[in-house]
């Protein structure tokens, strides 16, 4: 699974559960049974916000042995905590500190995970003046809120989101390694009768690959899980992919529907478009939306087999989507036949580049070196009569590689200006075919 993990823990019957439906919402309700340490928890995902995440109820940390508190806590809850991103550690506010709230802070306080503490049951104003002591926690300004009625959740979700936002893994450390070892999920879409069932059947049928389903999210999605020697691939939406007769109809439409729908769920996509019938709109549709959604494109054209003059097809090709794609930057075109296997394997090199390109991280260092770079070839450059001045950047995040430039007039730095700093980016670092998120901001309290 590729959303990061908040989890919830605090003392039975303080309103984990309620604030986990308030969090994940009735209609976002997505119970799975995930494999490993924490099986049996409950997880949901949120998806309306900046980072999108999955959060983990941990259930009761209720001592039902005589053993100390905190050792109880530790084993029920360290599962939960190995996986997460964030903790959400829940307190009464009315209860004001407890003996044990104090022993759960000192366990988290151990451990390196970032932590919100929630004041939980603050239904009005005039109780904000429990929160006072809950600073005493030490684990920063808690946030106060009812859970039962959704009072404060707007700070909450601000709080969870500067965290998940600043999680940049570090070159080299184990967060890196696994955002960057983890299945890579893929989109295969296109429009009908480009191939893309073909395209799916041969990539399953490649001797060697190991092929297991899974069930989606949803309850009609499945996604297969692809194993070729090291790497391992999640196709997302196979379901769709394989259904086919009924969307025929409006088959165009539904067919841009269908790819946004994967390409959320990826971190690559494989646009397939038919050699035979050209570049279409809707094609031009569907990675302009992929690249709004900041995940990278891999184009295969397919029936290659088909084509006779393969030479000057070639050619042709590669001049049409360097024109078709130019907002595009760096897309590699695989030309793949699905009918004989030409090529196909490609593909997945392709993907695999793409993401290890994306989850590039740049050491602050040298982002500034380049920074400095580029600020000494923008001196001088007027913008509406005065000039952007760039004081540093930072990486906020990879996949999708996003960076924070702070400089002084961010509101006025033009589109080209930001093309040019992402497209500079690009090839200094080798982003390849990510795309690069960017934003300009001011300084604090600055200008
Ligand atoms: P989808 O709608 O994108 O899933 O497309 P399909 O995979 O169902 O393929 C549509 C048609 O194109 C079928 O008749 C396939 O047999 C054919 N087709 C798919 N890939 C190739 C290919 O590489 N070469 C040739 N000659 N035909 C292909």
């Amino acid at each position: 699974m590729s959303l990061p993990l908040v989890a919830i823990v605090g003392k039975p019957n303080i309103g984990k559960s309620t604030l986990f439906n308030r969090l994940v919402g009735s209609r976002r309700a997505i119970v799975t049974d995930e494999p490993g340490v924490t099986r049996d928890r409950i997880y949901g995902e949120v998806h309306d916000v900046v980072h999108p995440f999955r959060v983990v109820d941990t259930g009761g940390l209720t001592p039902r042995t005589a053993a100390p508190f905190a050792r109880e806590i530790e084993t029920q809850a360290e599962a939960a905590l190995a996986e997460a991103e964030c903790v959400l550690f829940v307190v009464d506010a009315r209860d004001g500190l407890t003996a044990v709230d104090r022993e759960v802070a000192a366990f988290l306080r151990r451990r390196s995970v970032p932590i919100v503490v929630v004041a939980n049951k603050v239904d009005s104003e005039a109780q904000e003046p429990l929160l006072l002591e809950l600073h005493e926690l030490g684990l920063g300004t808690p946030i106060g809120l009812s859970a039962e009625h959704g009072r404060g959740m707007p700070d909450l979700i601000d709080a969870i989101e500067e965290i998940l936002g600043r999680r940049v893994p570090q070159e080299g450390s184990p967060d890196a390694a696994v955002e960057r070892d983890r299945p890579v999920r893929v989109a295969i879409v296109g429009r009908p009768n480009a191939g893309k069932s073909s395209l799916l059947n041969r990539l399953l049928g490649e001797e060697r690959a190991l092929v297991s389903d899974i069930p989606g999210t949803t309850r009609d999605a499945v996604d297969t899980v692809l194993e070729l020697g090291e790497h391992r691939f999640v196709l997302v939406d196979t379901a769709g992919i394989r259904r086919r007769g009924k969307v025929e109809l409006s088959a165009e439409a539904s067919a841009v529907l269908m790819a946004r729908r994967s390409i959320e769920r990826a971190d690559v996509v494989v646009l397939v478009i038919d050699a035979a019938r050209g570049f279409a709109a809707q094609d031009a549709h569907i990675a302009g939306y992929a690249i709004d959604a900041f995940r990278p494109v891999i184009v295969a054209v397919n029936k290659w087999d088909l084509v006779e003059d393969r030479e000057a097809a070639a050619k042709a090709w590669s001049d049409e989507l360097r024109r078709r794609l130019r907002f595009a930057r760096e897309t590699p075109v695989v030309l793949v036949s699905a009918k004989s296997g030409q090529r196909v394997a490609k593909i997945l090199d392709q993907v695999t580049a793409a993401h290890a390109a994306a989850c590039i991280r740049v050491p602050t260092p040298e982002l500034n070196r380049w920074l400095g770079e580029e600020s000494r070839r923008e001196q001088g450059a007027p913008v509406r009569g005065s000039s952007i001045r760039l004081y540093y950047a930072t990486q906020t995040g990879v996949n999708p590689p996003s960076f924070v430039l702070f400089c002084n007039r961010p509101a006025q730095v033009h589109f080209s200006l930001r093309r040019r700093f992402a497209n500079s980016l690009r090839r200094r670092f080798g982003f390849g075919p990510a795309p690069i998120r960017l934003e300009f901001r001011s300084r604090r309290g600055g200008d």
